[in-house]
């Protein structure tokens, strides 16, 4: 009798894994292990699992090929449970064109949030960097309508291999919004996996490309829906807008307590202070505290430790612009030069955090 491996490979190759139509070597079921010594033979059969219904009779199917190829020799079948097949190949990196990804957040909605993520991403842009806008805010997504692209159809284009939804782009702007996906109005029934599968899609399945500023208008207050985005991307911070209004105040400490827990961990960049008094367009330099007090919001900040990035006058003529789908930064106004300031302070901002600040990590809540 002549015993050698490839007679032991030929024959278990006559072997089948019922059911799948392929035999135990086509399958990686058998180890390089085939040791011959003499009339011996012994080798080992992998299977997924130590409970393979099959493993019994594939068994002596094996053991019966091999005495029938090699007559009278002495088989001796091991067996061991296949490891976990390797990985899918790893995701690829999240934005990875961005340098930096910055939350606009507000603890209660009607702050004026969405629009000042507009007026900032326009004024970045005017400014030269390469800017991103993310409108996130399911519980009513305004982005759209500022930017003037209600009627917007998003589009796919393949980029190494993979289909990518075409961002819109105006201003200079590129900009995606939830509500393109969805009907703004239906926008606030969206909840929870919904939500969350379409955002982590305008995110990792679009064609952002390399961004200097990714700005996300975030839903205000704190949901699921910033555990998600947390969860998906590396903030670089946070721009927390509120206006003086106590109750305002009161849940953006919540919002800066939110991303301050130790387990999101998201830098607090600063705070805006919008519709910080009220300015007739025909008085510019008179200022009217319809909202809380002077200063209110400027001691909220030193409170928490950070800056107030920029005082946002309530001027009839933000909010026109806004209605328009032209955003009042896009003019040369004295409301459109606080957005400017903003931008300047944002970079600032941004600048210092990232100096003296490692990079944020990835949230894990599991
Ligand atoms: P949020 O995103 O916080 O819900 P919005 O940005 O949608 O708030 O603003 C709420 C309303 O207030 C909108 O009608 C907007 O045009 C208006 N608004 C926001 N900021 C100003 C401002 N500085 N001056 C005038 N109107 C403003």
């Amino acid at each position: 009798m002549d015993l050698y491996p490839s007679l032991i490979t030929q024959t278990l190759s006559t072997v089948r894994y019922p059911g799948s139509g392929k035999n135990i070597v086509e399958l990686g079921m058998v180890e390089d292990d085939i040791r011959i010594a003499g009339d011996t033979v012994s080798f080992t059969i992998l299977f997924d699992k130590p409970t393979d219904p099959f493993k019994a009779s594939l068994l002596k199917t094996a053991e019966a090929a091999i005495q029938l190829a090699a007559p009278g020799a002495k088989v001796t079948i091991n067996t061991a449970t296949r490891k976990a097949a390797p990985e899918a190949p790893a995701k690829p990196p999240v934005l990875p064109g961005v340098k930096n990804i910055v939350a606009v957040s507000s603890g209660k909605g009607g702050v004026g949030k969405s629009t000042v993520a507009a007026n900032l991403a326009v004024a970045l842009a005017a400014e030269g960097y390469r800017v991103g806008l993310l409108d996130a805010d399911i519980f009513g997504p305004s982005v759209p309508k500022m930017f003037g692209l209600e009627n917007t159809e998003i589009y796919m284009h393949e980029v190494d291999d993979r289909n990518l939804i075409i961002p819109a782009e105006a201003y200079g702007v590129k900009v995606l919004s939830i509500g393109f996906l969805i009907d703004p109005d239906s926008a606030a029934v969206w909840r929870g996996a919904m939500a969350s599968n379409a955002l982590r899609q305008l995110i990792e399945q679009a064609d952002w490309g390399e961004l200097d500023y990714f700005l996300i208008d975030m839903p205000p207050g704190t949901s699921d829906i910033h555990l998600t985005l947390v969860q998906t991307v590396l903030l670089t911070g946070t721009v927390v807008v509120t206006t003086p209004q106590q109750v305002a105040i009161a849940d953006a400490r919540k919002g800066v307590a939110m991303f301050r827990d130790p387990k999101i961990n998201v830098p607090v960049l600063g705070i805006v202070d919008n519709m910080a008094w009220f300015t007739p367009e025909k008085h510019p330099d008179e200022r009217y505290y319809l909202f809380g007090r002077e200063g209110a919001v400027d001691e909220f900040a030193e409170k928490i430790g950070v800056p107030v990035l920029a005082h946002i006058p309530l001027v009839a003529a933000v909010g026109d612009h806004s209605d328009s789908g032209r955003p009042i930064a896009t003019e040369n106004t004295m409301s459109a030069q606080a957005f400017v300031h903003l931008a300047h302070e944002v970079t600032d901002a941004v600048e210092r955090r990232n100096e003296q600040l490692p990079p944020t990590q990835k949230v894990n809540t599991h």
